[in-house]
Protein backbone atom coordinates (compact mmCIF):
# COMPACT_ATOMS: atom_id res chain seq x y z
CA UNK A 1 0.00 0.00 0.00
CA UNK A 2 1.13 3.61 -1.02
CA UNK A 3 0.18 6.45 1.67
CA UNK A 4 1.29 10.04 1.13
CA UNK A 5 0.41 12.37 4.24
CA UNK A 6 -0.33 15.94 4.08
CA UNK A 7 0.80 17.97 6.88
CA UNK A 8 2.14 20.80 8.60
CA UNK A 9 4.44 18.93 10.52
CA UNK A 10 6.20 16.63 8.80
CA UNK A 11 8.85 16.37 11.64
CA UNK A 12 6.79 14.23 13.83
CA UNK A 13 6.06 11.16 10.97
CA UNK A 14 9.72 9.23 11.57
CA UNK A 15 8.94 8.62 14.91
CA UNK A 16 5.73 7.54 14.91
CA UNK A 17 5.82 5.30 11.58
CA UNK A 18 9.47 5.13 10.97
CA UNK A 19 10.43 2.60 13.28
CA UNK A 20 9.78 -1.46 14.67
CA UNK A 21 7.35 -3.45 12.44
CA UNK A 22 6.36 -0.14 10.26
CA UNK A 23 9.86 0.13 9.44
CA UNK A 24 10.63 -2.88 8.50
CA UNK A 25 7.30 -3.04 6.06
CA UNK A 26 8.60 -0.09 4.22
CA UNK A 27 11.72 -1.67 4.03
CA UNK A 28 9.97 -4.92 2.51
CA UNK A 29 8.17 -2.62 0.05
CA UNK A 30 4.88 -3.93 1.62
CA UNK A 31 3.97 -0.47 2.64
CA UNK A 32 5.30 3.05 1.38
CA UNK A 33 4.93 6.19 3.43
CA UNK A 34 5.55 9.91 1.86
CA UNK A 35 5.20 12.78 4.34
CA UNK A 36 4.37 16.35 1.98
CA UNK A 37 4.61 19.43 3.73
CA UNK A 38 1.51 21.99 3.45
CA UNK A 39 3.91 24.94 3.11
CA UNK A 40 5.42 23.34 -0.13
CA UNK A 41 2.04 24.88 -1.41
CA UNK A 42 1.68 28.04 -0.98
CA UNK A 43 2.92 30.99 -3.13
CA UNK A 44 3.36 33.68 -0.44
CA UNK A 45 6.72 34.33 1.28
CA UNK A 46 5.22 33.86 4.36
CA UNK A 47 3.76 30.06 3.59
CA UNK A 48 0.48 31.17 4.48
CA UNK A 49 -1.86 28.13 5.36
CA UNK A 50 -4.81 28.98 7.54
CA UNK A 51 -7.23 32.67 7.87
CA UNK A 52 -9.43 33.64 9.91
CA UNK A 53 -12.97 31.85 9.89
CA UNK A 54 -15.79 33.89 7.64
CA UNK A 55 -18.70 34.61 10.27
CA UNK A 56 -15.78 35.67 12.84
CA UNK A 57 -15.50 33.40 15.84
CA UNK A 58 -12.52 31.93 17.46
CA UNK A 59 -9.18 30.28 15.87
CA UNK A 60 -8.05 30.16 12.44
CA UNK A 61 -9.34 27.70 9.62
CA UNK A 62 -6.56 25.79 7.20
CA UNK A 63 -6.98 27.59 3.79
CA UNK A 64 -8.65 25.33 0.73
CA UNK A 65 -6.10 26.08 -1.80
CA UNK A 66 -2.60 24.49 -0.77
CA UNK A 67 -4.70 21.45 0.01
CA UNK A 68 -6.32 20.74 -3.15
CA UNK A 69 -2.73 21.43 -4.85
CA UNK A 70 -1.25 19.08 -2.61
CA UNK A 71 -3.33 16.37 -3.34
CA UNK A 72 -3.76 17.27 -6.86
CA UNK A 73 -0.19 17.03 -7.43
CA UNK A 74 0.31 13.81 -5.40
CA UNK A 75 -2.58 12.26 -7.90
CA UNK A 76 -0.91 13.67 -10.87
CA UNK A 77 1.92 12.04 -9.58
CA UNK A 78 0.62 8.33 -8.62
CA UNK A 79 -0.95 8.04 -11.94
CA UNK A 80 2.23 7.89 -13.37
CA UNK A 81 4.75 6.89 -10.69
CA UNK A 82 5.74 3.76 -9.80
CA UNK A 83 6.18 2.33 -5.99
CA UNK A 84 9.89 1.51 -5.57
CA UNK A 85 10.91 -1.29 -7.71
CA UNK A 86 10.08 -4.39 -5.95
CA UNK A 87 11.58 -7.21 -8.43
CA UNK A 88 11.55 -5.07 -10.85
CA UNK A 89 7.03 -4.67 -10.58
CA UNK A 90 5.41 -1.32 -11.11
CA UNK A 91 2.19 -0.47 -9.59
CA UNK A 92 -0.14 1.87 -11.51
CA UNK A 93 -2.72 3.11 -8.94
CA UNK A 94 -6.31 2.39 -10.41
CA UNK A 95 -8.76 5.56 -9.20
CA UNK A 96 -11.27 3.60 -7.75
CA UNK A 97 -8.77 2.31 -5.05
CA UNK A 98 -7.11 5.63 -4.07
CA UNK A 99 -9.13 7.02 -1.05
CA UNK A 100 -8.64 10.75 -0.15
CA UNK A 101 -9.24 11.02 3.78
CA UNK A 102 -9.39 13.76 6.03
CA UNK A 103 -8.34 12.96 9.58
CA UNK A 104 -11.69 14.56 11.48
CA UNK A 105 -13.38 14.07 15.04
CA UNK A 106 -16.24 14.38 12.73
CA UNK A 107 -15.96 11.85 10.56
CA UNK A 108 -16.80 7.98 10.93
CA UNK A 109 -15.00 5.97 14.02
CA UNK A 110 -12.01 4.26 13.57
CA UNK A 111 -12.23 0.10 13.88
CA UNK A 112 -10.37 -2.64 13.16
CA UNK A 113 -13.25 -3.56 11.10
CA UNK A 114 -12.54 -0.24 8.57
CA UNK A 115 -8.74 -0.49 8.99
CA UNK A 116 -8.97 -4.59 7.84
CA UNK A 117 -11.68 -3.03 4.96
CA UNK A 118 -9.19 -0.48 3.42
CA UNK A 119 -6.08 -2.51 3.96
CA UNK A 120 -7.80 -5.25 1.83
CA UNK A 121 -9.26 -2.70 -0.95
CA UNK A 122 -7.11 0.83 -0.83
CA UNK A 123 -4.03 0.88 -2.83
CA UNK A 124 -3.42 4.23 -2.02
CA UNK A 125 -4.29 6.67 0.45
CA UNK A 126 -3.91 10.50 0.61
CA UNK A 127 -4.05 11.69 4.19
CA UNK A 128 -4.74 15.62 4.72
CA UNK A 129 -4.04 15.75 8.56
CA UNK A 130 -6.10 19.70 10.30
CA UNK A 131 -5.12 21.97 12.42
CA UNK A 132 -6.36 24.84 14.16
CA UNK A 133 -10.34 25.14 13.91
CA UNK A 134 -10.48 22.35 11.22
CA UNK A 135 -10.02 22.84 7.33
CA UNK A 136 -12.57 25.02 4.65
CA UNK A 137 -15.57 22.92 4.29
CA UNK A 138 -14.76 22.65 0.39
CA UNK A 139 -12.05 20.45 1.04
CA UNK A 140 -14.58 18.10 2.85
CA UNK A 141 -16.98 18.34 -0.07
CA UNK A 142 -15.17 18.33 -3.09
CA UNK A 143 -11.73 16.73 -2.07
CA UNK A 144 -12.22 14.01 0.42
CA UNK A 145 -13.96 10.74 -0.14
CA UNK A 146 -13.81 9.86 3.69
CA UNK A 147 -13.36 11.64 6.91
CA UNK A 148 -12.07 9.57 9.54
CA UNK A 149 -12.00 10.09 13.19
CA UNK A 150 -10.03 8.42 16.26
CA UNK A 151 -12.61 8.85 18.94
CA UNK A 152 -14.56 11.42 20.62
CA UNK A 153 -12.36 13.98 21.59
CA UNK A 154 -10.50 16.46 20.20
CA UNK A 155 -6.89 16.99 19.28
CA UNK A 156 -4.84 20.00 18.43
CA UNK A 157 -4.05 18.71 15.13
CA UNK A 158 -4.38 15.32 12.51
CA UNK A 159 -0.84 14.06 12.84
CA UNK A 160 -1.03 11.97 15.98
CA UNK A 161 -5.01 10.49 14.42
CA UNK A 162 -3.22 9.70 10.89
CA UNK A 163 -0.33 7.76 12.76
CA UNK A 164 -2.99 5.98 14.50
CA UNK A 165 -4.75 5.01 11.14
CA UNK A 166 -1.63 4.18 9.12
CA UNK A 167 -0.56 1.69 12.42
CA UNK A 168 -4.00 0.00 12.94
CA UNK A 169 -4.54 -0.51 8.92
CA UNK A 170 -0.61 -1.67 8.33
CA UNK A 171 -0.88 -4.62 10.70
CA UNK A 172 -3.44 -6.18 8.20
CA UNK A 173 -1.55 -5.59 4.90
CA UNK A 174 -0.09 -8.97 3.84
CA UNK A 175 3.43 -9.94 5.26
CA UNK A 176 3.28 -7.14 7.60
CA UNK A 177 2.43 -8.99 11.04
CA UNK A 178 4.56 -12.06 10.92
CA UNK A 179 1.88 -14.52 12.20
CA UNK A 180 -0.86 -13.98 9.89
CA UNK A 181 -3.17 -15.31 12.92
CA UNK A 182 -2.07 -13.10 15.45
CA UNK A 183 -4.49 -10.27 13.84
CA UNK A 184 -7.30 -12.73 14.13
CA UNK A 185 -6.45 -13.81 17.45
CA UNK A 186 -6.61 -10.03 18.71
CA UNK A 187 -9.44 -7.87 20.82
CA UNK A 188 -12.30 -6.85 18.44
CA UNK A 189 -11.24 -9.10 15.39
CA UNK A 190 -13.90 -11.64 16.34
CA UNK A 191 -16.09 -9.17 18.96
CA UNK A 192 -14.44 -10.07 21.77
CA UNK A 193 -11.51 -8.94 24.00
CA UNK A 194 -8.66 -10.77 23.96
CA UNK A 195 -7.96 -13.37 27.03
CA UNK A 196 -5.17 -12.76 29.38
CA UNK A 197 -1.26 -13.46 28.44
CA UNK A 198 1.23 -14.72 30.58
CA UNK A 199 5.45 -15.24 30.10
CA UNK A 200 7.70 -16.76 32.18
CA UNK A 201 8.42 -16.80 35.18
CA UNK A 202 5.51 -19.00 36.33
CA UNK A 203 5.59 -17.69 39.46
CA UNK A 204 6.09 -13.80 40.15
CA UNK A 205 5.81 -12.27 43.72
CA UNK A 206 3.32 -14.83 44.12
CA UNK A 207 0.94 -14.37 41.54
CA UNK A 208 0.94 -17.60 39.72
CA UNK A 209 0.71 -18.07 36.17
CA UNK A 210 -3.13 -19.79 35.47
CA UNK A 211 -2.54 -23.95 35.81
CA UNK A 212 -4.73 -24.17 32.23
CA UNK A 213 -2.18 -22.61 30.35
CA UNK A 214 0.81 -24.68 32.15
CA UNK A 215 -0.89 -27.87 31.38
CA UNK A 216 -0.07 -28.45 27.69
CA UNK A 217 -3.29 -29.79 27.17
CA UNK A 218 -4.45 -27.21 23.90
CA UNK A 219 -8.01 -27.87 24.08
CA UNK A 220 -8.43 -26.83 27.77
CA UNK A 221 -5.45 -23.93 26.89
CA UNK A 222 -8.18 -23.03 24.38
CA UNK A 223 -11.35 -23.30 26.68
CA UNK A 224 -9.98 -21.25 29.21
CA UNK A 225 -8.92 -19.03 26.80
CA UNK A 226 -12.42 -18.57 25.42
CA UNK A 227 -14.01 -18.39 29.02
CA UNK A 228 -11.47 -15.54 29.93
CA UNK A 229 -12.19 -13.97 26.35
CA UNK A 230 -15.87 -13.97 27.01
CA UNK A 231 -15.40 -12.62 30.82
CA UNK A 232 -13.03 -10.16 30.39
CA UNK A 233 -15.75 -8.48 27.62
CA UNK A 234 -18.34 -8.84 29.60
CA UNK A 235 -16.57 -6.78 32.48
CA UNK A 236 -15.12 -4.19 30.22
CA UNK A 237 -16.59 -3.88 27.19
CA UNK A 238 -20.20 -5.42 27.54
CA UNK A 239 -21.31 -3.32 24.46
CA UNK A 240 -19.06 -5.44 22.12
CA UNK A 241 -21.21 -8.79 23.55
CA UNK A 242 -24.50 -7.00 22.82
CA UNK A 243 -23.50 -6.04 19.29
CA UNK A 244 -22.29 -9.86 19.26
CA UNK A 245 -26.24 -10.95 20.06
CA UNK A 246 -28.02 -8.69 18.72
N1 LIG B 1 -13.11 22.44 15.37
C1 LIG B 1 -13.09 21.07 15.04
C2 LIG B 1 -14.38 20.39 15.50
O1 LIG B 1 -14.94 20.83 16.49
O2 LIG B 1 -14.80 19.40 14.89
C3 LIG B 1 -11.90 20.37 15.69
C4 LIG B 1 -10.57 20.79 15.09
S1 LIG B 1 -9.19 19.95 15.82
C5 LIG B 1 -8.73 21.09 17.08
C6 LIG B 1 -7.93 20.16 14.62
C7 LIG B 1 -7.67 18.95 13.74
O3 LIG B 1 -7.21 17.87 14.52
C8 LIG B 1 -8.83 18.42 12.97
O4 LIG B 1 -9.05 19.14 11.77
C9 LIG B 1 -8.41 16.99 12.70
O5 LIG B 1 -7.57 16.89 11.56
C10 LIG B 1 -7.60 16.65 13.94
N2 LIG B 1 -8.35 15.88 14.95
C11 LIG B 1 -8.64 16.30 16.21
N3 LIG B 1 -9.31 15.35 16.88
C12 LIG B 1 -9.43 14.29 16.05
C13 LIG B 1 -10.03 13.01 16.18
N4 LIG B 1 -10.64 12.63 17.29
N5 LIG B 1 -9.96 12.17 15.11
C14 LIG B 1 -9.36 12.54 13.97
N6 LIG B 1 -8.79 13.76 13.79
C15 LIG B 1 -8.82 14.63 14.81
Amino acid sequence: MWIDVITIFPEMFPAGVGVSILKRAQQERRLRINIHNLRDYTHDARRTIDDRPYGGGPGMVMKPEPIFEAVEAIRRASGHAAIPPHAGECLQVSPGRCHTILMSPQGERLSSTLAQQLAATAEHLIIICGHYEGVDERVRSALVSRAISIGDYILTGGELPAMVLIDCLARFLPGVIGHAQATQEESFTRGWLEYPQYTRPPVFRRMAVPQELLSGDHERIACWRRLQAVTRTLASRPDLAEVKSS
